[in-house]
């Protein structure tokens, strides 16, 4: 698989500069974070009747054989000092593929999505009725809140469980700027009126209320400014993260009900790509060929959502411009960056010329 051609420094590259092992309560947190995954995400398989024959057994299996996993990867740390969330969820896919469980949040995501459709009409009217660069702030904003359905933090976990992870509801809340990282200026500068860019490549972050709420609106206005985008999906689940498979079909429905999304996905101005990707974390030394060839076309490169944009390539360099956007959910990302806990970061960096 090819390593993504606007990096600016393939050869040094990592995924992530987060070594865990830096801080004994990162490290604790993380590990105990996913060893709770087996106990708190059977609930999804049940309550979606995806459970399968033989169920109890089954899961049990892989808790059991997930737990002995975990243990040998915290004393494999201890050994090397190193850690990093990406090895964490590489290994709990795997677990998860062996046992044959490839997909325990598919009927969160369908369901997620379901809702998000019917309230995307208002969402696109609330901004057609704001000019220039109250639309674009509005936009900005709708990112932010439709980033806060993640069902990788326990914060906003438990949110939505309780109920409470309602678009409009986290609209009002976006936190008031200046953000933790806020180039939000410099940004709508760029997108209003003439556009700085031409082509921009997003890769998405969350099914439901973050992609359909939150990027398609912003993907619809960028492509109405006449910028081509293109959707990197990646390409096999990650808890609640949609994949390019889930993507294509979801554009058809919401353009059934956008002419204006139509038109862009009919002119090819907007298109869904598969990233090659597999986890909430991105590798971007190792994307597929038509995520390549878009990041060829791209002088914007979008990171969205804490694991592409924080959690992993914090520290990578681009050759166009790049743009992290992310809301803080979890207490060890905000501990790490000295952030707080639902702050917001809009970063926006440009390549830097020797
Ligand atoms: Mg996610």
């Amino acid at each position: 698989m090819p390593v993504l051609c606007q990096l600016a420094n393939p050869d040094t590259y990592q995924v992530s500069t987060w070594n865990l092992m830096d801080s004994e309560e990162d490290a604790a947190y993380w590990l105990a974070l996913f060893a709770g995954f087996p106990g708190r995400s059977d609930r999804y398989l049940l309550e979606d009747g995806l459970a399968g024959p033989d169920f109890s057994r089954r899961w049990l299996a892989f808790a059991t054989e997930y737990a002995e996993r975990l243990e040998m990867i915290r004393v494999e740390a201890e050994r090397t000092g190193r850690l990093y969330t990406i090895d964490l969820c590489r290994f709990r896919w795997d677990m998860l593929d062996r046992h044959g469980f490839p997909d325990p949040c598919a009927g969160v995501k369908q369901r997620e999505n379901d809702v998000a459709v019917t309230l995307y009409p208002e969402v696109v009217q609330r901004v057609d009725a704001l000019a220039g660069r109250h639309r674009w702030e509005l936009l900005l904003k709708g990112i932010l809140a439709g980033n806060m359905f993640d069902l990788g933090s326990p914060e906003t976990m438990a949110m939505y469980q309780r109920g409470e992870a309602d678009f409009f509801g986290f609209l009002e809340c976006v936190p008031a700027r200046p953000w933790f990282i806020d180039h939000a200026d410099v940004l709508l500068s760029g997108l209003n009126g003439r556009a700085r860019w031409r082509q921009v490549l997003i890769f998405v972050d969350n099914s439901g209320a973050d992609i359909v709420l939150g990027v398609l609106p912003l993907a619809r206005e960028l492509g109405r400014q006449g910028l081509r985008v293109a959707l990197a999906a990646n390409r096999t689940p990650a808890l609640n993260d949609i994949t390019i498979g889930e993507l294509r079909p979801l554009l058809e429905r919401v353009a059934g009900m956008d002419p204006v999304l139509s038109d862009l996905l009919t002119s090819g101005r907007l298109v869904a790509i598969d990233s090659g990707n597999s986890y909430p974390s991105i590798d971007l030394s190792r994307v597929s060929e038509e995520c390549d060839a878009a990041a060829a076309e791209s002088d914007l490169i979008v990171l969205e959502g804490m694991g592409r944009a924080i959690e992993s390539n914090w520290d990578a360099s681009f050759k166009c411009d790049v743009w992290r956007v992310a809301m803080l959910k979890d207490e060890s990302v905000v501990r790490w960056r000295g952030a707080k806990l639902f702050d917001a970061v809009c970063r926006l960096e440009s390549p830097v010329v020797a």
